[in-house]
């Protein structure tokens, strides 16, 4: 068991932005000196939604970025999310590139 005590959030959150139960997603071969991160999943949320559109418009591409909250710290921030597939894949524990 990890040493929770000192911190910030252990509980899931929620999601300010769309007030979806935050979900933990693996972080530890991240460089984040944290074994997860909680993160919102929800593809309908406005933080998720507005950075499809911003990403194409400024950059192109297809990627937006997720809300999160860190565990220890209690930061909250936004991640890179390429797509649910991609976070779904990656932030697994184990393999990060499993079978097809
Ligand atoms: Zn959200």
């Amino acid at each position: 068991m990890m040493d929770t005590t000192n911190w910030k959030v252990t509980e899931a959150p929620t999601c300010p932005h769309c007030k979806t139960v935050m979900e933990q997603m693996d972080s530890r071969h991240m460089d984040w000196e944290s074994p997860y991160l909680w993160v919102c999943f929800n593809n309908e949320c406005t933080l998720f939604k507005k950075g499809w559109n911003h990403m194409m418009e400024s950059v192109g591409q297809l990627v937006s970025y997720r809300f999160m909250i860190h565990p220890q710290s209690g930061e909250k921030g936004v991640i890179p999310a390429f797509s649910h597939d991609y976070l779904a894949k990656h932030g697994k524990p184990g393999d990060p590139y499993p079978e097809e």
